[in-house]
């Protein structure tokens, strides 16, 4: 493995880390704005849409960690930063742009244009 990857997988796991916290940390607020008293019509509604927003979040957060233990289970493998599509190395540049992808440009070109 190379000593670049052995960086890209401690700043993956630090991200992994904080996304954890704050997804926990939305939960506890959910939590609390749920077991608000619910005096009156106007505050349930604002209750709800801030549910929904830290809802939306955490879904996002979710799939970010999603993303980086796929990355860390191919980093594993030795197939992080690797076409999965033509099993040529995806260019450095394009990896550091984007830590998650997983074709090269021209199979994600091809994709893009005719599907997987
Ligand atoms: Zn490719």
């Amino acid at each position: 493995m190379s000593k670049r990857f052995t960086q890209v997988k401690e700043q993956l796991l630090k991200e992994r880390q904080n996304l954890l916290q704050d997804v926990s940390n939305s939960y506890e607020a959910c939590r609390e704005i749920g077991q608000d008293g619910v005096p009156d019509i106007g505050d349930m509604s604002s209750a709800a849409y801030s549910r929904d927003i830290l809802f939306n979040v955490s879904e996002t957060q979710r799939q970010r960690i999603n993303d980086i233990d796929v990355a860390l289970t191919q980093i594993e493998k030795g197939e992080y930063g690797v076409c999965m599509s033509c099993g040529e190395d995806i260019s450095p540049r394009r990896m550091e742009v984007r830590p998650f992808s997983r074709y090269c440009i021209e199979c994600k070109t091809d994709i893009e244009k005719f599907g997987e």
